[in-house]
């Protein structure tokens, strides 16, 4: 039987889903309703999973596994419900500059907690004003003696009601353009930084989304992440290694509209039939089931590339987030119409599976801005066969 993953990956993935079936699924439309951070199941998770180190390396006291098994660990998650997948994932992309860009002693002194399960990392590089256009931001953090002090204001900061720290990004040179950004790790307890209210939101409600605003935020200069004025490489870095990430949630999304479909259909009949009869629907069914795997091999694929430090990781991972987010659009959309009328009401789980799915085509970069990027290699690799 075709099977792409070790033994030691369907450990991992199958304990997950276990607790994803047995704790995540059940509670998900509460918290959605409530649109309240789940703290005592995340609590727990941190605690009970032992996957909070997961893709840290063991030098620095993780578990070393990589992209592929955080892969399947996330799809998982996201099946139960994205926002609560997101409420426990959000350090995966928050430590991401700090495992590109800082030293090790670094690295080892502010993963402790996040390995622990005790820190939360989020990441903060959107503001107000500038969203896809990155270097439009104007965050700065300016050098006096030996501290940097931060002025600005982060907006749509996933995790941010939850965690102990921040990784910002800041101009440090502005007239320097992108080669002057600037990454610091920021604890939630410095002064001068206030998080602000949570959004609210069509989707992925628990899922707490807030500003993060910087006055005059102190923080000492031992916190800048890496070298300056390298901040932009660790983001652009960390976009291209999380991305696999958020294509693994449109999977996720996408097999879960797919179950949920093909079980009612069995069980719904109109006509004196199973709905399920119905070519119309089967064809549904039979879409879905095509973005199911064709999103999961090139998530996959992506993240082989990621954990193989692939020089076009970025084009594979744009093309993997842009498929896989759309296609849970369109998933979740027709999981709505197969539940007909009932799939409308928040009886059924799917009507939240159609809002959550939505922000995959949002956050992490717009799929526009992936098409950007994927069209950019195109462009590039058929000059070169010239
Ligand atoms: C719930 C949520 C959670 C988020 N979490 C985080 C987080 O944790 N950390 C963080 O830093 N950010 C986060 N974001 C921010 C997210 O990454 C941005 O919202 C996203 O990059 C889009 O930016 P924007 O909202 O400013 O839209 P804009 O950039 O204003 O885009 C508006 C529209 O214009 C299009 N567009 C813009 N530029 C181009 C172009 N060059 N070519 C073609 N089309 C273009 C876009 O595709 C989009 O359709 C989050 C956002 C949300 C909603």
């Amino acid at each position: 039987m075709y099977q792409p993953f070790t033994e030691e990956q369907l450990m991992i993935r199958d304990q997950v889903r276990e607790f994803t079936r047995k704790e995540i699924t059940p509670v998900a439309h509460k918290y959605d309703e409530l649109n309240q951070h789940p703290t005592e199941l995340i609590n727990r998770m941190r605690k009970e999973l032992g996957i909070n180190g997961l893709t840290i390396p063991e030098e620095l006291g993780g578990m070393g596994f990589g992209s592929v098994e955080q892969c399947l660990v996330t799809e998982e998650m996201s099946k139960g419900c994205l926002a609560i997948a997101l409420c426990f994932g959000y350090t995966g992309l928050g430590m991401l500059p700090i495992l590109k860009g800082a030293s090790k002693e670094q690295a080892k002194k502010w993963l402790e907690g996040v390995i622990s399960g005790e820190t939360g990392i989020s990441f903060c590089l959107s503001e107000p004003g500038a969203g896809s256009d990155v270097p439009g931001m104007s965050t700065r953090a300016d050098k006096k003696g030996d501290k940097y002090i931060i002025n600005g204001t982060k907006q749509w900061i996933t995790g941010a009601g939850d965690a102990g720290a921040f990784t910002v990004f800041a101009y440090t040179e502005k007239s320097r353009g992108t080669r002057g950004v600037s990454c610091f790790y920021v604890p939630r307890n410095s002064p001068g930084l206030t998080v602000g209210k949570k959004e609210d939101k069509l989707g992925i409600r628990a899922s707490g989304t807030h500003q993060v605003i910087f006055e005059d935020c102190e923080v000492p200069a031992e916190n800048l992440i890496g070298k300056e004025n390298m901040g932009f490489v660790y983001a652009l870095h960390t976009l291209n290694a999380s991305r696999p990430y958020v294509a693994a949630m449109g999977v996720g999304v996408c097999q879960a509209a797919l179950d949920y479909s093909a079980k009612y259909a069995r069980e719904r009949e109109q006509f004196g039939a199973k709905i399920a009869t119905f070519q119309a629907v089967q064809h549904m069914l039979a879409d879905m089931s095509i973005m199911v795997e064709a999103g999961r091999e090139l998530t996959i694929r992506a993240a082989r590339m990621s954990d193989a430090g692939d020089p076009n990781l970025a084009k594979y991972s744009a093309i993997a987030k842009a498929y896989t987010s759309e296609a849970a659009v369109k998933c979740s959309t027709d999981a709505v119409q197969i539940f007909g009328g009932y799939g409308y009401t928040k009886e059924y789980p799917v009507e939240k599976l159609m809002r959550d799915s939505k922000i995959l085509t949002i956050f992490e970069g717009t799929t526009q801005i992936q098409k950007n990027e994927i069209a950019a290699y195109v462009i590039k690799e058929t000059a070169q066969k010239k």
